[in-house]
């Protein structure tokens, strides 16, 4: 069940901060979005590839589709004729086939680069060293890369009750942000996007200079 209050008090507080809410759909029925649409709601998550191709047909083309889980190289191909933006990519392999998959749409995909902080080890995401690592990388390549924009950040904060430790870990995130916003190639204003804050934490988030939350379970109920 879509919770429609919860989502007008949530629309209102991130309005008046200038932070874009994007509602994560995902296990949840096309009818559900539908509903958020009919609200107002434009920005959706997605996290798995097939449910995403499933339901976006289903529903209003002017939605912005975002893909917020982890993106095989090979699923690329179905994502590109109609994803808006692509949040956590941590290679260049999936950069350039992000490109590649873009250009035969004649698109420009918007993609933000994930970077790692919570405590919970995963193979997925970049510390600040690779991080750099990568934009140089894509520097050197960038002639090559004109489907696409880098366009910020995207991070998880460790599932924790600790406060202080969420807070920190979001405040890395906005340090290796503004850095970047310092680098020449950053300075453009496109430059702009900091996903970072969930149900559970998107508060901290918000204080730690988040410009987009993630938002699941609060608006749709509790995931099975
Ligand atoms: C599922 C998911 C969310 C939303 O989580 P909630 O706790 O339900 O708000 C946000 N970001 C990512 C990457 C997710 O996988």
């Amino acid at each position: 069940m879509v919770n429609t209050d919860a989502w007008k008090t949530l629309k209102a507080e991130l309005d008046l901060r200038g932070v874009t809410l994007i509602a994560v759909s995902k296990t949840k029925p096309a009818s559900d979005v539908q509903a958020l649409y009919d609200l107002g709601q434009r920005d959706f998550g997605e996290n798995y590839v097939q449910e995403l191709v499933d339901k976006a047909p289903q529903l209003p083309a002017d939605i912005r589709w975002h893909f917020i889980g982890h993106l095989q190289t090979n699923k690329v191909k179905y994502l590109a004729p109609f994803v808006h933006c692509i949040h956590a990519v941590d290679s260049l392999k999936l950069l350039q086939e992000i490109d590649r998959q873009a250009a035969k749409h004649h698109r420009t995909v918007d993609v933000l680069l994930q970077l790692h902080v919570a405590e919970e080890e995963t193979k997925y995401g970049l510390d600040e060293t690779a991080l750099l690592t990568l934009l140089d990388q894509y520097e050197a390549q960038r002639a090559d890369l004109q489907h696409l924009r880098i366009r910020g950040l995207m991070a998880m904060a460790s599932f924790t009750e600790n406060e202080a430790q969420v807070q920190a870990e979001f405040g890395r995130v906005k340090t290796a942000f503004d850095n970047l916003k310092q680098t020449n190639f950053f300075q453009r204003p496109y430059f702009n996007t900091l996903s970072t804050g969930m149900s559970g934490d998107y508060r901290i988030a918000v204080e730690a200079g988040s410009t987009a939350v993630r938002i699941g379970s609060l608006l749709f109920g509790a995931r099975t």
